[in-house]
């Protein structure tokens, strides 16, 4: 083991005084190359002090001063892309392009962020009733907390951060404890940007941070990431302390393939999408739904295209698809694959006994596709969050269209046709937060808002777009009144008030 990772506090590495550490693995090698500290419900209380003293400067300070410092991160982000990758591929075993193309998409947060002027603009209405005016302003929160998973160390928090930083809140980011490094290079980085000590702060560790956190009196709002179960608790738990919350949970991504579809694009598509970070990503696709008669033809193109993919540590250049984050989830997910036949599935292609030559010891699988799978089966209703592929038949568009909305998640989906007509029903008719017409992965640009229906989401705000910014601040409206004493003079009514 070769390095700690601290906490960040008050614009510095501050070292955990819990004396607890978890350990965080190269996932490509299975080596423990590094500690991360895990705070007490102590530090938690320190930070946040903290970052509430913080507030008070920062949360009035003029939108020119928060959009000179984005504006500087955003440049030094832009300068780090390799840097922040490099730390996730080491840590989160994705392949470097991939790590790239998550550094890319929190930029488009930031950019966002960057125009906060604009989204923060007032309302204004004048004359409302006689020399009455009506302005509704939108004012930050406080501190708020962000927590995020293991699968995009970089671009979740950057789904938050930016947009409540933006907003005049001070930030305090729990990031998960198998990927801490990103979010350490961020805390630098906006330090060098000129972020004032106390805006920004990064807590590590498990439950203990989070639950103190959701307990906070002195934390007004959660964003959450991760697996439904947690976000189910971290909803319930952080809504009964009184506090604003958004928690985004897990996913069963449907893509419904009509027999008019491109099937050569279609098979490209849902390659890409259900093997792309080795299935852990929440808007992969891991059911593929063919309707009509092109499941076989539609399988096979799947298959032909799957067998190719290069599995290898994700800094060789020439890997496609990296390690899973640890050998337990490695193990859970090759647990699926192992009983899809006795549970009626067909398998097409069984990766689960995968290992890479030199790297006997990381986490490794194959690509697995199981055909016919039934909707009752363990591999169709649970997120497994691996390179596991599932197909189903359907005979046709309504019988393909009733099987995703039976789902409990629903947060991203797609259509393949050429049917525009079709294509417009779905988009009407399915249950999920986001939808592709021919695009597998439909992962909003930061100007409209992500999130999902149902068991993906708990909270009623998307992140980021217009709801990150309506999340991060509260309303007030404020009535005001210069009367003219010749006209109107004052007296005593109590009636209602009226506008006259
Ligand atoms: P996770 O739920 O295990 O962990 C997420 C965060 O919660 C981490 O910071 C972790 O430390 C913390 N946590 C874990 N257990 C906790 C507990 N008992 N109490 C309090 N906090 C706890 O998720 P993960 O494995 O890191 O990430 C993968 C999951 O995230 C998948 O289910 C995936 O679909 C989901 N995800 C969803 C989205 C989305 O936008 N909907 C995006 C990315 C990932």
């Amino acid at each position: 083991m070769t390095k700690t990772v601290h906490h960040w506090i008050g614009g510095k590495t501050v070292e955990g005084t819990s004396g607890n550490f978890g350990p965080v693995t190269d996932p490509a090698t299975g080596a423990v190359t590094t500690q991360v500290a895990f705070a007490s419900a102590e530090e938690v209380d320190r930070a946040v002090a903290i970052a509430r003293a913080a507030y008070l400067t920062w949360g009035t300070s003029s939108l020119a001063q928060r959009t000179t410092v984005l504006f500087k991160f955003r440049a030094l982000l832009d300068a780090n892309r390799d840097a922040i990758a490099e730390l996730i591929t080491a840590e989160h075993g994705k392949v470097h392009s991939d790590a790239l193309g998550e550094v890319a998409r929190g930029l488009e947060i930031v950019d966002l962020a960057c125009g906060i002027t604009t989204q923060l603009k007032g309302e204004l209405s004048t004359q409302v009733s006689s020399r009455v005016d009506v302005a509704s302003i939108r004012q930050p929160l406080g501190v708020v907390a962000g927590i995020t998973p293991f699968n995009f160390p970089a671009m979740v928090p950057m789904w938050m951060f930016p947009i409540a930083i933006a907003c005049g809140n001070t930030f305090i980011l729990k990031p998960s404890e198998k990927d801490p490094s990103a979010s350490m290079k961020i805390a630098e980085l906006l330090a060098e940007a000129g972020l004032p000590d106390g805006v920004f702060t990064v807590l590590h560790g498990d439950r203990v941070a989070v639950d103190a956190l959701l307990a906070h009196p002195d934390i007004a709002a959660v964003s959450f990431v991760g697996s439904t179960p947690i976000a189910r608790h971290i909803h319930a738990t952080a809504s009964a302390h009184g506090k604003r919350v958004q928690a985004l949970g897990g996913a069963k991504n449907h893509m419904l393939v009509l027999p008019d579809a491109d099937l050569d694009a279609a098979a490209d598509a849902a390659v890409s999408a259900a093997y792309g970070s080795a299935g852990e990503r929440c808007m992969a696709i891991s059911a593929v739904v063919a309707v009509g008669a092109i499941g076989d033809e539609l399988v096979e193109k799947i298959r032909e295209r799957a067998e190719k993919i290069k599995i290898g540590p994700g800094n060789d250049p020439s890997s496609e698809m990296g390690p899973l984050i640890t050998a337990a989830h490695r193990d859970k997910v090759a647990s699926y694959v192992k009983g899809a036949a006795a549970q009626g599935s067909t398998v097409v292609l069984d990766g689960s006994d995968h290992t890479v030559p030199g790297f006997e010891n990381g986490h490794w699988i194959g690509l697995s596709l199981l055909d016919h799978v039934p909707t009752t089966s363990d591999a169709y209703r649970d997120e497994i969050f691996g390179p596991v592929l599932c197909v189903l038949r359907a005979e046709t568009y309504e019988e393909g269209l009733a099987l995703i909305n039976a789902s409990p998640f629903g947060n991203g989906t797609a259509i393949f046709t050429r049917d525009g007509g079709a294509a417009r029903r779905f988009q009407l008719e399915v249950e999920a937060g986001m939808v592709g017409v021919n695009v597998p992965i439909p992962v909003p640009v930061g100007y409209h808002s992500f999130g999902g229906w149902k068991d993906s989401l708990f909270g009623d705000h998307h992140v980021y777009g217009n709801d990150g910014t309506h999340f991060y601040t509260r309303g007030k409206v404020v009535t005001t009144r210069w009367p003219d004493p010749a006209d109107d003079p004052s007296g005593v009514d109590l009636g209602f008030p009226m506008s006259r």
